[in-house]
């Protein structure tokens, strides 16, 4: 939609709409003046300053003579719309000229102190004016800049002369936005001058409920057809009042930058669980805005253990013991931390091993402190393509993305350490902690299985050899409770130790004990009970215990196919009970 403009010239907008701005060489605002022309009473839009008024009067005297100007709209009181009104009030001629105003404009422009040029208040007439066959309506956007801002809608013509809303910074003079790359032209005015993104979208409600044709805004280009529907969509998803993020020297492009970038941020947290895809999106969104090779973590968990996360690892983690300026600022209180920063701390190196090949990288440490104790927790490195300025962009950059790095390494290690917890809980849950054996909780999951094979596959049938401990209650009772638990873990140890590889030991509870063994006849478990037999009599013990001679008692089942475990477990305590019967210090086998 390019069209030649020669801003020297007046360019009609619409039928009887014309622009009569002046260009400012190297003015990104390009300031906008509009002229309805009517008879008599014609309308001039948001008059300009004594910097361009001369120009706009030149342009206005091609159209329309001065004296036809019966009405001024002023959206608002900013200089670079107002300043002129003094001169103009000085050459008016006619007693009817107005400048149409909402109160809390009059408040402010009063103060020029105008003798001829009336207010007529938008708010104290129904917010329209007629202006003889042609209904200009105001559509009021507090706080949109200034608290009594408003536009004004032609529906002659379907032009909203939008005042603020909608500008944009322009390279050149471009009086018509060419297409939908426009918005970024509009991006950061909007995003940095609009204070908040609820205050715009009322603005914007407004908007879209009027058959708008084009767009005359005060600053930027004017936007025509279908840009018009797709400019008011972007705005109402765009944040704004950026300048609340900003620090001192204000770079407005880097502003809208850094609040892309953490928008990219947080959708990523959102979207990605394993931390292998959300370091490489960080990473990749970091390299938009430093020069970032790599990206990495430290982070404690635990008591003294550090994960190490890097794409070396990929992310996958190693358990490390943290060294050089990673342990020294680990665990560092904030206070601590800005001093060393201010030592070139913070801008320093990194050894990076890669195949056994170790290299030092430029680097750029950013700790991340636990919300609560204050302290680093954990520290995320940027790998740096080139040596960092010691400068406030660098910082302000690290300020913003602190948070969302801590917060996903937070969540990781936070995942971590359950995970750990976990598999500390299930060791527990399947191994006994006096003996070191499996518990019955992990027999019952396991021999449900291999029953299941057994049965469904015919593979080798499952055998039990039950051991009890013969007059355990007595060494209880000689030597202490610690004594029997000492001849508890030694018995247990000799049991794991001769036992094969395969074969499942069990402590059933107490001083009983079950060894399942695979695809052993009943006379193979005989073999390994006499072995265990020999191997417990020729226990000894130290202190108390060293006269003390310890004996088992054993049953022995094979089990067949369909038999549940408490039967199979049945036939072999019957047999146990059996040898205890016999004199204990020996081994019966069940009945088939
Ligand atoms: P028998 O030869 O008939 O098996 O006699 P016993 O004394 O070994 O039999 P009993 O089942 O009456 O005694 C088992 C004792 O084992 C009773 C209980 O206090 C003790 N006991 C069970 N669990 C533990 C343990 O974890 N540590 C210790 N020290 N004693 C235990
Ligand atoms: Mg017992
Ligand atoms: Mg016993």
């Amino acid at each position: 939609m390019t069209r030649p403009v020669n801003p020297a010239d007046p360019i009609q907008l619409a039928d009887r709409v014309w622009w009569v701005g002046h260009y400012l060489d190297g003015d990104p605002f390009q300031c906008h003046v509009y002229l309805i022309e009517n008879g008599d009473r014609s309308v001039l839009i948001d008059p300009g300053s004594p910097l361009t008024f001369p120009h706009t009067l030149k342009k206005i005297e091609r159209i329309v003579p001065f004296a036809h100007i019966r009405t001024f709209i002023c959206h608002h009181p900013d200089p670079d719309i107002v300043a002129a009104l003094p001169a103009i009030d000085g050459m008016i001629t006619r007693d009817d000229a107005v400048v149409v105003t909402h109160w809390r404009g009059e408040a402010l422009m009063r103060h020029y102190g105008l003798e001829r040029l009336r207010f007529w208040l938008i708010d104290a007439h129904d917010w329209h004016l007629d202006i003889g066959g042609r209904d200009l309506r105001f559509v009021f956007t507090p706080y949109a800049h200034f608290p009594g801002a408003f536009c004004t809608f032609d529906p002659t013509s379907g032009t909203l002369f939008s005042s603020d809303l909608f500008g944009g910074f322009t390279k050149s003079f471009s009086l018509f936005a060419k297409d939908e790359s426009y918005f970024e032209d509009m991006r950061p005015f909007h995003e940095h001058y609009m204070p908040s993104r609820d205050i715009l979208s009322n603005a914007l409600l407004k908007m879209e409920q009027l058959p708008i044709e084009r767009i005359a805004p005060q600053h930027g280009s004017v936007i025509e057809g279908p840009l018009v529907d797709f400019v008011i969509r972007k705005l109402q998803t765009l944040d704004c009042g950026l300048y609340l993020l900003a620090r001192g020297n204000t770079d407005i492009q880097r502003l809208s930058l850094l609040n892309r970038v953490l928008h990219q941020i947080t959708q990523t947290m959102v979207i990605y669980r394993e931390f292998r895809d959300v370091a490489t999106a960080l990473a990749s969104i970091a390299r938009s805005l430093l020069p970032v090779e790599a990206l990495e973590f430290h982070a404690v968990v635990g008591d003294k253990q550090v994960l190490y996360l890097a794409p070396e690892n990929r992310y996958r983690g190693t358990l490390e013991e943290p060294t050089g300026r990673i342990a020294e600022v680990l665990g560092l209180d904030r206070l601590s931390w800005l001093e060393q920063r201010g030592a070139w701390f913070q801008r320093t190196t990194t050894l990076v091993t890669v195949e056994g090949k170790t290299t030092e990288w430029p680097a750029l440490i950013i700790p991340l402190f636990s919300p609560d104790q204050g302290h680093v927790k954990a520290i995320a490195v940027l790998r740096l393509f080139e040596t960092l300025p010691e400068d406030s962009v660098v910082d302000e950059i690290v300020d913003q993305i602190c948070v969302p790095l801590q917060v996903a390494v937070e969540r990781e290690t936070i995942l971590r350490s359950l995970d750990m917890e976990r598999e500390r809980f299930y060791e527990r849950s399947v191994r006994d902690t006096l003996t070191g054996m499996y518990t019955r909780i992990y027999m019952q999951d396991t021999m449900q299985r291999l029953f299941g094979l057994q049965d469904r596959d015919g593979v080798a049938a499952v055998g039990v050899l039950m051991l009890d401990i013969d007059h355990f209650k007595s060494v209880n009772d000689t030597y202490g409770h610690n004594q029997g638990d000492i001849v508890l873990k030694t018995v247990a140890a000799t049991v794991m130790k001769v036992v094969r590889d395969g074969d499942i030991p069990v402590r059933l509870g107490g001083e009983e004990f079950a060894v399942f063994t695979m695809g052993r006849t009943a006379e193979g478990i005989s073999i390994l009970a006499k072995r265990l037999g020999t191997a417990i009599r020729a226990l000894t013990f130290e202190g108390p215990l060293s006269e003390r001679r310890i004996t088992v008692s054993g049953g022995i089942a094979v089990r067949h196919a369909g038999e549940s475990l408490t039967d199979f477990l049945e036939r072999a305590d019957v047999a146990l009970y059996a040898a205890k019967n016999d004199g204990r210090d020996r081994v019966h086998i069940a009945q088939e």
